[in-house]
């Protein structure tokens, strides 16, 4: 069941979305080279804790093995689901950040792919237009339109490049809990409601350089492309309300 939200929980999730944009802008600068993707972690609980929110991520999960930090760190082939480690960020990486808040309730969700230092030209060129399916995406997020309007707007774009699009796992509603009602693909697949004011959802591209097809590490978290190609990963929390689209995370990547 969708659950719409009304102008006071968005605006609480707009508060969410603020804190988590204001915590990436001091986050991407330290995503260097002879980093442990631990540290970032680390650094990312601290920062949340200390501006008065929880990491949504922490602990979410089956409780057989809930996801064990703040933020998901996915390096190159990685998709999604990276688990911080003792693992090193290196020259040429393409480093993908998930993370989410919850601020008194309100939850929000924003993925980021960096580029440390110089990156492959392929992999710069994964990494522009993965963002441009995120964009595209959200353009197609309109009150009274189908939410499938999204994923043939991503998958499109993704395969003029001739990109695989990750069809596993999608975005989704949020803003209450992390994971809502609708599931929001990136390639025309499943229900189809009409996109009405007060929906709050998540859009995330997963795009990758070769094949569509994904496997899940040991760990039961890491999604890694099957054919070990690069990957790249976008998202925001945008809401649809009063007619109108808002991006309510903050556009880091200017
Ligand atoms: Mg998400």
């Amino acid at each position: 069941m969708i659950r719409l939200k009304n102008a006071k929980q968005i605006e609480g999730i707009r508060s969410s979305c603020r804190m988590l944009g204001a915590m990436y802008r001091e986050l991407i600068p330290l995503v260097q080279p002879g980093v442990e993707t631990l540290e970032i972690d680390c650094w990312t609980r601290n920062w949340i804790k200390k501006a008065g929110g929880k990491p949504a991520f922490l602990g979410y999960g089956p409780k057989k093995n809930p996801f064990p930090a703040a933020i998901c760190i996915s390096i190159n082939n990685e998709v999604i689901h990276g688990i911080p480690s003792k693992c090193r960020i290196r020259e040429g990486d393409l480093v993908s950040l998930d993370s989410g808040i919850d601020l008194d309730g309100y939850i929000s969700d924003q993925a980021i792919s960096v580029e440390v230092g110089k990156v492959s030209d392929a992999v710069h060129q994964l990494n522009i237009v993965t963002r441009e399916c995120l964009y595209r995406g959200i353009a197609a997020a309109k009150a009274g339109e189908r939410l499938l309007q999204i994923a043939r707007a991503v998958e499109s774009h993704a395969r003029t490049h001739g990109y695989g699009v990750v069809r596993e796992y999608c975005g989704h509603g949020v803003g209450l809990s992390l994971h809502e009602d609708p599931q929001v693909s990136n390639y025309p697949h499943g229900p189809n409601p009409r996109m009405n004011n007060g929906l709050v959802i998540a859009i995330e591209p997963m795009i990758n350089m070769g094949k569509a097809d994904i496997r899940v590490l040991n760990d039961n978290w890491t999604v890694v492309t099957a054919d070990k190609q690069v990957s790249a990963h976008w998202e925001h929390t945008v809401a649809i309300f009063d007619g109108q689209t808002e991006i309510l995370t903050e556009r880091v990547d200017q």
